[in-house]
């Protein structure tokens, strides 16, 4: 007899790891299957010449105690196999514009954001302390942050009303200021048109809580997950890539592999995007209308990175990170000229807490900028491709090079990928940085429930509500409670951890 599991996992991104770890902890027999060689999704890592490099996440916030996501870790029991460094307290994000030497730096701590910023701004003070107030007081709504209120606050909240751009547009604050405010739309792959307010803010409050690097690589988060699914008796597989799933009853569900393997399990969590899975599940009672919607849906752009090998001892750890623009237009467009802008940091390493090994830089890339590779695979798309990469990485490292005069000479050797790495390494439509593209016109389009109509279909991870380590953590405990009760398990998760 084939053993048939409480629940399969497709997909071992963050947000399926975290299911699997919840329910698994309530005693239910879990499967993880994975495509990938690696576990994680955008948490894998990669090494080059003895050098770690995370591919996606690379700092986290709001871990310290009574922020967001501290209890959820507390209680999967993370923190004990967590190694992080913290960002600088006073200036955990820098930026700048093209050759203006001027420097703005955001802060950790709400009155110390405002401070730090208003040095800069004098003038301003009362601007900035309304965008703070206001963009706490929209996360503080947000039913995501509060899933033990979730059922009274969902109904009828502003939250979800208002775009990112036009509420700093609208703040009445200088032209730099504004810039500053928006600097850091890379994290959310800001789109001046769509990005609601709320994920500006959900990203920007959290680090503002608190930031920390992973030493060594986002890795050590998918170990610890994967420890505790092992000690609660969960199983996962690599190399198994789902291609069909098959709903037998509401108790009942059969998940095929590329390999031909055949996975029995009562319920189905589908980490990977929506419209993917819908591919891959015939049923009618997945409706038209409903498929229509997924397959709708935009995604946000992806991302051009260069992972640098810096000379040995030539350039200094820095404790934050960088965001550098060509000009004050600090949202991506893509139809300028590339690249217009950079996020920049120096990963932390167990080498040494001074001296930078290693680098990262990221700019927002269009697909269509590779989609003439679109049916290509990696490793294997040609001449013409290394040659683009070459070309994006020499132009990327002249805006470096606006920021940080002479960095060519610290590099001892790079390594690029484009958003067609990411789409063959984490799945995801487009090789989308951050998944679905959220629209404030119209936000309930654009957010996808876990619940299907399907009643053992789940989704988890970056497409349903947000992003991020906190969208995808809390979007999870949503996953995973509507599997055994929300109120039993956020009441469960913060009884304990208050104890
Ligand atoms: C460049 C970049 C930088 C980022 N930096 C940060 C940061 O600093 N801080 C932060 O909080 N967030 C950051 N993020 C966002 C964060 O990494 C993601 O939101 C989060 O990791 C996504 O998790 P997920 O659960 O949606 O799964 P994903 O990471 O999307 O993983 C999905 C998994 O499913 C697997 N899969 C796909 N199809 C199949 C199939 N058919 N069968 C089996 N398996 C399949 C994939 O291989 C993959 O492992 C960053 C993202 C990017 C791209």
């Amino acid at each position: 007899m084939e053993k048939i599991f409480d629940v399969a996992v497709v997909g071992s991104g963050l947000g399926g790891l975290i299911s699997a770890a919840l329910l698994s902890k309530e005693g239910m027999s879990v499967l993880v299957l994975e495509q990938n060689q690696q576990f994680g999704g955008n948490l894998q890592t990669f090494t080059r010449n003895g050098f770690e490099f995370s591919t996606g996440m690379n700092y986290i916030g709001a871990l310290d105690e009574n922020q967001f996501l501290h209890p959820y870790f507390k209680y999967l029991n993370l923190f004990p196999d967590l190694n992080l460094r913290p960002l600088s307290c006073d200036g955990y994000e820098e930026i700048g514009f093209g050759t203006d030497q001027k420097r703005y730096r955001y802060a950790q701590g709400k009155e110390n954001f405002i401070e730090q910023l208003a040095l800069d701004f004098p003038g301003e003070r009362q601007n900035i302390a309304f965008y703070v107030q206001r963009i706490f007081e929209i996360s503080d709504k947000f039913p995501l942050l509060h899933l033990e209120k979730f059922r009274t606050l969902i109904k009828g909240e502003d939250y979800l009303n208002g775009g990112a751009f036009d509420f700093i547009e609208s703040l009445g604050a200088n032209r730099r200021l504004k810039s500053v405010l928006g600097a850091t739309n890379s994290l959310y792959a800001g789109n001046k048109e769509k990005t609601p307010l709320y994920v500006h803010a959900l990203v920007n409050r959290q680090f503002i809580q608190s930031a920390y690097r992973f030493v060594d690589g986002s890795k050590q988060l998918v170990e610890a997950l994967m420890k505790q699914i092992i000690l609660n008796g969960g199983e996962l597989l690599n190399r198994e890539e789902v291609t069909k799933i098959e709903f037998q009853n509401s108790e009942n569900a059969v998940v095929k592999t590329k390999s031909k393997r055949l996975f029995f399990a009562k319920k189905i969590i589908s980490n990977i995007h929506p419209a993917l899975t819908l591919n891959m599940v015939e049923d009618v009672r997945l409706k038209k209308v409903y498929r229509q919607r997924i397959h709708g849906l935009d995604s946000t752009s992806g991302m051009f990175s260069i992972y640098f090998i810096l000379k040995e001892n030539s350039f200094a750890y820095i404790p934050y990170n960088i965001h550098h623009f060509a000009t004050e237009n600090v949202w991506f467009d893509k139809q300028e000229k590339w690249p217009q802008q950079f996020m920049f940091y120096t990963p932390a390493t167990s080498r040494s807490h001074n001296w930078a090994s290693q680098a990262t830089a990221l700019s927002p890339m269009s697909f269509q900028e590779v989609k003439k590779w679109e049916s290509t695979f990696v490793e294997n798309r040609g001449e013409e491709y290394r040659a683009f990469k070459q070309q994006k990485a020499e132009q990327l490292i002249d805006l470096i090079e606006q920021r940080i005069p002479n960095f060519r000479s610290k590099i001892e050797n790079y390594y690029t990928s484009t958003p067609l790495s990411y789409r063959d390494y984490t799945g995801t439509l487009n090789g989308a940085a951050y998944g679905i593209q959220k629209d404030f016109h119209n936000p309930f389009q654009t957010i996808v429930l876990p619940q299907t109509s399907i009643p053992n279909l789940f989704f988890t991870g970056q497409n349903m509500n947000m992003h991020g380590a906190l969208g995808v953590v809390a979007g999870a405990v949503l996953t995973a409670g509507g599997i055994v009760g929300l109120d039993y398990l956020t009441n469960k998760i913060f009884e304990s951890t208050n104890s």
